[in-house]
């Protein structure tokens, strides 16, 4: 079994209050699959960078066993970079540069041997990209995990609610599911965008944790509260990369199941930020993502 990861590959700067980074590896798709990669899970990776971006990134990537046959390379090009800006919470951020650079024009190639992987992430990425992807499948993915954020929703709404009829499971935060829902509450949110085609929906509340919502349940997981918080960046696709890596290591996309795995996203978006970009993703084991876990007990079990 295999998951097909498409998202970008990227080069970010970051502004914290606790600091400020030059151009570092970012990207949803390299959060999505670092995180996924801990649970032994054949990942396929399909993007695009530019001639600038670094050799050494893509052996790591390869070296977690991210099959990198998908990634274009494009020659004289530039990688896409994105810049942002945290406020004191961390919580909330400004988005100061996105340059699509290689996104402009990428019409992604799904490799043969990619077409039949049985869970699908779409990660944030053009709404009609990802529908591309999508409609390059040889038979529907078992399960087919949708991420986007609000700069999609600003430029692209049409083709973003176009991709959701085909989709699973969307994955968005709180003011996101608000902007595409038109409601406050994030419970009728909910509702409203489970009618646009999803069967679940994933509503992520940064520090405060993650609702998952279908028809007629809903689940909270929280996050762990962390003593040193970093830098957010990719916390949403490491979570989702973590989600998903789950449910395919397990092979069970039942309510039930999707539970566990929302902790399981909950425990690889706490790494995640940790440290500046992809740096700790990159150091953390399968056995540091067990010994969280029992964190994760703890913090939620009482006997009442
Ligand atoms: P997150 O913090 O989970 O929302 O993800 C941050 C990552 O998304 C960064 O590493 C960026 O490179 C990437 N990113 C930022 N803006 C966009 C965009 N418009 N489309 C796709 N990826 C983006």
């Amino acid at each position: 079994m295999s998951i097909l990861v498409v998202g970008t590959v990227a080069f970010d700067a970051i502004e914290t209050p606790f600091g400020k980074t030059g151009k570092i590896i970012g990207g949803a798709a390299t959060y999505i699959c670092l995180s996924s990669s801990f649970f032994g899970n054949k990942i396929n990776l399909v993007s695009i960078v530019g001639e600038d971006f670094p050799e050494e990134t893509i052996k790591m990537l390869k070296d977690k066993k991210v099959d990198t046959k998908g990634l274009q390379i494009q020659k004289g090009e530039k990688t896409f970079f994105w810049s942002g800006k945290y406020h004191q919470d961390m919580n909330t951020r400004d988005t100061l540069e996105t340059q699509l650079n290689v996104l402009e024009k990428f019409n992604p190639i799904v490799p043969e041997e990619f077409r039949e992987s049985e869970f699908l992430m779409l990660g944030n990425l053009m709404p009609s990209v990802q529908k591309q992807v999508l409609d390059q499948m040889k038979k529907r993915p078992k399960l087919i995990v949708l991420d986007t954020m609000n700069f999609w929703m600003d430029n692209f709404m049409e083709e973003l609610k176009l991709a959701l009829k085909d989709v699973d499971v969307l994955t968005i935060n709180d003011e996101e599911a608000r902007q595409l829902s038109e409601e406050y509450s994030l419970v009728k949110a909910a509702k409203k965008i489970l009618k646009m085609g999803p069967k679940n929906v994933i509503i992520k509340k940064g520090e405060h944790g993650a609702l998952l919502f279908d028809k007629e349940q809903m689940f909270f997981a929280p996050a762990l509260p962390i003593e040193e918080v970093f830098d957010p960046t990719g916390a949403g696709d490491s979570f989702a990369g973590g989600f998903i890596g789950y449910l395919e290591k397990t092979n069970d996309i039942s309510f039930e199941n999707m539970k566990r795995a929302l902790i399981y996203g909950s425990i690889t978006a706490s790494f995640c930020v940790e440290k500046f970009g992809t740096q700790k993703l990159e150091e953390i084991t399968p056995e540091d993502l067990e010994s969280r876990k029992e964190e994760f007990i703890s913090l939620v079990s009482v006997e009442l």
